[in-house]
C-alpha cells in the first residue's frame, strides 16, 4: 500500500479505479520486439478499448448534442474496425516486428495522406479523422491522453485541472479528484464541493504510476491510499458508514426552518454550476439558487452557446425550482476560467485583467445574447440576474442601459419577459464594498463573492498553492469590508447575501449573523451544515 498525502478540499470518501490524466506529450519511437504476436494482441487490446470508450462516447453525445452531431463517434468506431487500417498495423508489427505505437502512428500517417490527396472535401476531412482514432489507440497503448475522458467509474487524478476539464467529466462515473497542485479556492475545488464528490489537493508524490490501480480517498485527513492493505480496507468501510449515518442525521432537518435560537430568520440557498445539480439542490432543501455561475455553460462547449441553448438551460432551473429564487451570474470567465473560442488575449495578471463583467461590457454582442436568454426565460420563475466582478457606478450605469435595449429589442420580437426580475451586483472586489453606499442605490440586491474579495483583499492570487499559508481566510479586512457592505445595502433597504466559499464557513455564521447577512448561498452538500450551525445559535447571548 502507497499512501500519499494532500489536503482535502471536498468532503467525503470514495473508493475506486485511479485513472490518472498525464498530459506529458507522447513520444513515438521506434522499438523493435520480440514478440511479435504479443505486439499485435496489445493493439488489439487497445483498440477493442478504444472502441469501449467511442460507444460509450456516442451514448452520451446522444444524450447531450444528439444523435446527428453523435455520429462521429460511431463512424470512428467502424474506421477503427476497417480491414485495410488493421492489416496495414499488422503487417508492420509481425513484419517488421516494430512496437504497436509506431504501426499504429505509421499506418495512421499512411492513410492521413491518402485521404488528404483525395478530391472528396468528405474524403479529405477522413485524414483528421485517422489521425484522431489513432491518437485514441496510441493514447491507450502509452497512457498518456490529451483530452480527459472517464468511461468507467474512475477516480481522476492529474497534475492539475482546468474548470473545463472538470465541468466536461461524465458525473455519473467521477467517484473523486485528486491532483499534485491546485488550490482551496480554485473553480474546480468549488465545482467538486458543488458535485459533492471527494477531492484532494496538493497530493505530494502524486504521478502515473497511481494510473490503473484501486484507491481510496479519506478526504478528512487527506489521504490517498493506493492499493489499500485490508486494514485500510475495513477502516474505510467503518468510516463511510459513519459519514452516512452523519449524512442521515442532517438529513432530518430536511423542512426545518433556518432559523437562530432567539427567532433570527436567515435564508440558505444552493451554488450550482448547471441544470444538472438542481436534483442536489432539492436533496439537500435549499431554499432557492443563490448562485448559478453560468459559465460553465459556455465552458461546456465548443462554440458560443446560442440564445435558444441558454433559455433552455436557464428554463429548466426556473422551473424545477418551483418558484424558489433562483440567481443566476452573467457570464464570468477570464482568469482561471478561459475558453478557447472567446480568444481572450494573454495577459500578465489575469485576475486583475481582462474578465467577467469586463468582457461582457466590452463584447454586447456576447452579453446581450445573454441577457435576451435569461429575460426570456424569466417567465418560468422568480429569476434574479447578478453581475460579477463590478468596480464602479458607471458600470452599473452601463449594463442598465445594456438591460433596457435588450428588453426594447424582446419588445419588438413581440418575446415575454417578466417585470419582477431583481437585478444585483457581485461584492468582489474592495471597490465594490467601499462604495457599496453609492452603488445600494442603484440595484436590488448583493450577493458577496468572498472568493474573490478575499484575493483581492490580501492580494493574494487564489489559484497559487504557494501562498495558502499567507492566506487568513478569517481576516479582519475582509470581513470589515463584509460588515461595511451590509450597513450600506441595509441603509437603502436592499438585501445582502455571501455566494463566496467563506459563507459555508459554520465558524463564522453567527458573525454574518450579527452582520445581518440575509442569505448564504453554499454548495448543496453545505446548507443542511449551515442550516444546523443556525439552529443552535442564540444572539441574544454572547
Ligand atoms: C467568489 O468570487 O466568491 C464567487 C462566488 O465567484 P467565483 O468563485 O465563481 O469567482
Ligand atoms: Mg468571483
Amino acid at each position: 500500500m502507497l499512501t500519499l498525502k494532500g489536503q482535502g478540499v471536498s468532503k467525503g470518501l470514495a473508493i475506486g479505479k485511479v485513472f490518472y490524466f498525464d498530459r506529458t506529450p507522447v513520444e513515438i519511437v521506434r522499438r523493435e520486439v520480440e514478440d511479435p504476436t504479443a505486439e499485435f494482441a496489445r493493439f488489439e487490446a487497445a483498440k477493442a478499448s478504444a472502441i469501449d470508450e467511442l460507444a460509450a462516447l456516442y451514448e452520451r453525445a446522444v444524450n447531450t448534442i444528439g444523435e446527428k452531431d453523435a455520429e462521429i463517434f460511431s463512424v470512428h468506431q467502424m474506421m477503427l474496425e476497417d480491414l485495410d487500417y488493421c492489416e496495414s498495423i499488422q503487417g508492420m508489427i509481425e513484419g517488421e516486428s516494430v512496437n504497436a505505437e509506431f504501426a499504429v502512428d505509421a499506418t495512421a500517417e499512411l492513410f492521413a495522406g491518402m485521404f488528404a490527396s483525395l478530391d472528396d472535401p468528405v474524403m479529405k476531412a477522413r485524414a483528421t479523422d485517422v489521425r484522431d482514432i489513432s491518437r485514441r489507440v496510441i493514447g491507450i497503448l502509452t497512457g498518456k491522453r490529451d483530452t480527459l475522458i472517464i468511461t468507467e467509474p474512475s477516480i481522476v487524478a492529474a497534475d492539475d485541472l482546468t474548470p473545463s476539464e472538470t465541468v466536461t467529466l461524465d458525473r455519473s462515473l467521477l467517484l473523486g479528484i485528486v491532483t499534485s497542485g491546485g488550490s482551496a479556492n480554485s473553480h474546480t475545488a468549488i465545482l467538486s464541493r458543488t458535485m459533492g464528490i471527494p477531492a484532494l489537493i496538493s497530493v505530494q508524490g502524486l504521478d502515473e504510476t497511481v494510473h490503473g490501480r484501486q484507491a481510496i480517498i479519506d478526504s478528512a485527513t487527506g489521504a490517498l491510499y493506493v492499493e489499500p492493505d485490508e486494514e485500510t480496507q475495513t477502516a474505510f468501510h467503518a468510516r463511510l458508514e459513519e459519514f452516512e449515518r452523519q449524512q442521515i442525521l442532517l438529513h432530518g432537518l430536511v423542512g426545518q426552518d433556518n432559523v437562530t435560537l432567539d427567532g433570527r430568520r436567515i435564508d440558505v440557498f444552493a451554488n450550482i454550476g448547471s441544470p444538472a445539480d438542481v436534483p442536489l439542490v432539492h436533496k439537500n432543501d435549499a431554499g432557492g439558487v443563490g448562485l448559478f455561475r453560468s459559465e460553465f455553460l459556455y465552458l461546456e462547449s465548443t462554440d458560443y452557446p446560442t440564445e435558444e441553448s441558454q433559455y433552455q438551460a436557464y428554463k429548466t432551473v426556473l422551473e424545477q425550482m418551483q418558484g424558489k429564487k433562483v440567481v443566476i451570474r452573467t457570464l464570468d470567465i477570464g482568469a482561471d476560467k478561459q475558453i478557447g473560442y472567446f480568444n481572450l488575449p494573454k495577459e500578465e495578471n489575469p485576475a486583475l485583467g481582462f474578465r467577467a463583467i469586463r468582457i461582457c461590457l466590452s463584447r454586447p454582442e456576447v452579453f446581450k445574447t445573454q441577457l435576451r436568454a435569461l429575460l426570456r426565460a424569466s417567465v418560468h420563475g422568480k429569476l434574479a440576474v447578478m453581475f460579477p466582478m463590478i468596480t464602479s457606478k458607471s458600470e452599473v450605469d452601463e449594463i442598465k442601459s445594456i438591460v433596457a435595449e435588450v428588453k426594447d429589442e424582446l419588445k419588438a420580437r413581440g418575446q415575454a419577459y417578466s417585470e419582477d426580475v431583481e437585478f444585483g451586483i457581485m461584492i468582489e472586489t474592495p471597490a465594490a464594498a467601499v462604495i457599496s453606499d453609492v452603488l445600494a442605490k442603484e440595484v436590488d440586491f448583493f450577493s458577496v463573492g468572498t472568493n474573490d474579495l478575499t484575493q483581492y483583499t490580501l492580494a493574494a492570487d487564489r489559484q497559487n498553492a504557494n501562498l495558502d499559508r499567507f492566506i487568513d481566510t478569517h481576516h479582519e479586512a475582509v470581513l470589515r469590508l463584509i460588515e461595511l457592505a451590509a450597513k450600506n445595502i441595509h441603509a437603502q433597504g436592499k438585501w445582502i447575501g455571501i455566494c463566496g466559499e467563506l459563507g459555508a464557513d459554520t465558524s463564522l455564521t453567527r458573525r454574518f449573523l450579527e452582520m445581518g447577512i440575509d442569505e448564504l448561498s453554499v454548495s448543496p452538500s453545505k446548507v443542511l451544515e449551515v442550516r444546523n450551525m443556525v439552529r443552535h445559535i442564540d444572539l441574544s447571548k454572547n
